[in-house]
């Protein structure tokens, strides 16, 4: 089943940490070992997954990514966002995620962000969770 989130942005640029909503989607899928696929069906926005810790992360890699990719730097999209556009194309529109046991199988400091290069708008996101392949006693350690 498709699983579809609402995702109100609330900035120009943000990223909005998902990954509780992913983490239910996976749950309620019921599957136990499989992958799953979170895509974003927009162009001015994307998904990336990278740390939650300590925020600044997240206020980093936008602020990078606006360093190189400027608005108003002369683009020929007539809409005025093409660093919007550019800046969807370099975080991508979608992520995989190993699901073991029932669970994402996210790395400690790991989260997924949405990432809004357009706001504030509300968004949407796909998410399915697909079942397959066992766990082993390599995966559990
Ligand atoms: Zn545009």
């Amino acid at each position: 089943m498709l699983h579809e989130l609402s995702i109100r942005t609330r900035a120009r640029n943000e990223m909005v940490d998902i990954t509780a909503d992913i983490r239910e989607a996976v749950a309620r899928s019921g599957v136990a070992e499989g992958i799953c696929h979170v895509f974003v069906p927009h162009t001015t926005a994307g998904v990336t997954v990278n740390e939650k810790a300590d925020p600044d992360v997240a206020r980093d890699i936008l602020d990078a990514l606006s360093r190189l990719v400027p608005e108003g730097a002369g683009y020929r999209h007539a809409e005025g966002n093409s660093d919007a556009h550019v800046k969807s194309t370099l975080a991508g529109v979608s992520a995989f995620v190993p699901v073991r046991g029932g669970d994402a199988a996210l790395g400690t400091w790991q989260a997924i962000f949405f990432c809004e290069f357009d706001g504030p708008r509300t968004r949407r996101c796909f998410v399915r969770v697909l079942g397959g392949g066992t766990t082993t006693d390599r995966d559990r350690r």
